[in-house]
C-alpha cells in the first residue's frame, strides 16, 4: 500500500499515521518528523530548516526533495509506506510522481477538521510538546499556507479518483476506524 495522508496542521495527521502503519506494516514518513530529527542531530539540513518552521513557512523544495527521495530508496519502503506531509505543493506533487516512476498512489486520505477545533488542538501540544511551531501566530501562518498551497492538492487527487476524506474530529480510535472504513470501501 502507498498511502499519503494530508489535512490542516492540528487535524491529527500524525497521531492517525502513526497507527495506521503499525496495523498496515509499512513505514510512517514524516517530513515533519524527518526534520526535526536532523534538527535535533544538529545537521546543516535541520538547520536549514529550521528558520522555515519556526516562522511557519515551507522549507524549500530544494532542501524537502531529496530528503524525501533518500528516504523512499530504503529497502523498508519498497513495498508501501505512508507518506505524512508530503506532498504539501503542486510541484512536490509533480516531484512524487517522478520518485514513483508509474507506480501509483492507491489511496490519499484527507482528515478535515475547522479551524477553530485546530487552532485550540494545536495550543494544546504547544503546552505539551513545546514545539517552537506552536504559538498562535506561527499556527495561524501554518493554516494561511496550508488553505494557499496544500488544500488545492485534494482537488488533484480526487480527480485520479484516490481521495478520501474522513472527518478528523473526535476520539482518537472512532477516526483510526473511520479512516480503515474509507480505506476498505
Ligand atoms: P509537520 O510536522 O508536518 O506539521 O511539519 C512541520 C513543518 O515542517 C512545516 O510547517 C514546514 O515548515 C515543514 N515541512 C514539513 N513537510 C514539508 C513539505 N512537504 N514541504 C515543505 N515544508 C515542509
Amino acid at each position: 500500500m502507498r498511502l499519503l495522508i494530508m489535512g490542516p496542521p492540528g487535524a491529527g495527521k500524525g497521531t492517525q499515521a502513526a497507527v495506521i502503519s503499525q496495523r498496515l506494516g509499512i513505514p510512517h514518513i514524516s517530513t515533519g518528523d524527518l526534520f526535526r530529527a536532523n534538527l535535533a542531530q544538529g545537521t546543516s539540513l535541520g538547520q536549514e530548516a529550521k528558520k522555515y518552521m519556526d516562522a511557519g513557512e515551507y522549507v524549500p523544495d530544494s532542501v524537502t526533495n531529496g530528503m524525501v527521495r533518500e528516504r523512499l530508496r530504503d529497502e523498508d519502503a519498497r513495498n508501501g509506506f505512508l507518506l505524512d506531509g508530503y506532498p504539501r505543493t503542486v510541484q512536490q506533487v509533480a516531484e512524487l510522481d517522478g520518485m514513483l516512476a508509474g507506480k501509483e498512489i492507491d489511496r490519499v486520505i484527507e482528515l478535515t477538521a475547522d479551524t477553530d477545533a485546530i487552532v485550540g488542538r494545536l495550543m494544546n501540544r504547544s503546552s505539551q510538546q513545546g514545539r517552537a511551531d506552536d504559538n498562535e501566530e506561527v499556527i495561524r501562518r501554518r493554516l494561511e499556507v496550508y488553505e494557499e498551497q496544500t488544500a488545492p492538492l485534494t482537488q488533484l487527487y480526487k480527480t485520479r479518483g484516490v481521495l478520501v476524506n474522513v472527518d478528523g474530529l473526535g476520539e482518537v480510535p472512532d477516526i483510526t476506524e473511520r479512516i480503515f472504513t474509507a480505506l476498505n470501501a
